[in-house]
């Protein structure tokens, strides 16, 4: 897969503007952008081609200004299925950055953190027996249900924190049984753990494996939480730019590769609805507002903050 950087200006701080160009699928005329009352509809407009095209707005206005620090546009793909072959892949090959601005759909808030991944495959024994005497056997499928709870019960996941009322837990894939005539004796479910900035992901998953001494545990997969400092230099002065507040998403998105190297990221983007459903749309006049806002942020980047 191939991503595309492009930078104008030099010198410190730099500033990774991060967009990916992939979408989720949608219905063939979910493909046939249309406007409508100020509002530019078609899947992938607010997640989130409308800011990549703001960003390369902005960045071809900086390229005729020469901003006094470095700014480095990424156009990746891969976000949607997580990411690693898109921002991953550049940020270990050291495309970083003092801030990155990942234009994920904000509404024109910034977001300074997000929910860890952890995904796991939980594997529950049963005993067969004939379908007809369910009760010479233990069936899996109750017995993972079971363990289910088990793990929700867990008080880890009624820990909350002021961005967040509570971890997310889902219970995403079930898969067990052959045949009608017999009790099955293996149930394999795929648990979506999304645990709080915070919380240790090792611990969780050392509660839930001693939780449940029967159960074989996998880790499908493992994405670390977002928790950038709201004190950073130049999160405080693209806050004072947006005129927002800070907060906290549920769902992952490609700051947590730059999160992983200490690189302070963010989630910041235009306005609109309905993103990765039917009718997503974004505001026009906010892909407008946001490169303005990106652009002061730039051009003031080396401003005392009283000035602003
Ligand atoms: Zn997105």
């Amino acid at each position: 897969m191939k991503s595309i950087v492009a930078s104008v200006g030099t010198g410190t701080p730099v500033i990774v503007l991060n967009g990916h160009l992939d979408v989720v699928p949608g219905l063939p005329e979910d493909f046939e952008p249309h406007t409508e009352d100020g509002k530019l509809f078609g899947r992938g407009s607010y997640d989130m081609l409308g800011a990549v095209a703001s960003m390369m707005v902005l960045m071809a206005e900086l390229a005729k200004t020469a901003p006094a620090c470095n700014v480095v546009l990424t156009l990746v793909p891969d976000e949607e299925s997580g990411g690693e072959a898109g921002t991953g892949h550049l940020v270990k090959r050291g495309f970083v950055g003092d801030i990155a601005i990942c234009g994920e759909p904000t509404n024109l808030n910034i977001a300074i953190q997000a929910k860890g991944i952890l995904q796991l495959i939980v594997k529950v024994p049963g005993v067969a027996a004939h379908g007809s005497r369910p009760w010479l056997g233990r069936n899996a499928i109750f017995q993972a249900l079971e363990s289910y709870r088990t793990i929700a019960s867990l008080n880890v996941f009624e820990e909350s924190t002021p961005f967040f009322d509570r971890p997310s837990l889902n219970l995403a894939k079930i898969s067990a049984g052959k045949v009608f005539n017999q009790v099955p004796d293996s149930c394999v479910m795929g648990i979506d753990i999304r645990y709080l900035p915070g919380q240790n992901p090792d611990e969780l998953l050392n509660r839930i494996r001693t939780s449940l001494p029967d159960a074989e545990i996998y880790v499908h997969l493992q994405g670390s939480p977002v928790d950038t400092p709201p004190d950073n230099v130049w999160v405080r002065k693209l806050r004072r730019y947006a005129k927002t507040d800070f907060f906290g998403q549920d769902g992952s998105a490609d700051t947590r590769f730059y999160a992983e190297q200490g690189v302070p990221a963010v989630e910041f983007g235009p306005s609109g609805a309905n993103h990765h459903g039917p009718d997503e749309y974004v505001e026009i006049r906010s892909l407008f507002e946001y490169k303005e806002i990106l652009k002061k942020f730039i051009s003031n980047i080396k401003d005392d903050e009283d000035e602003i």
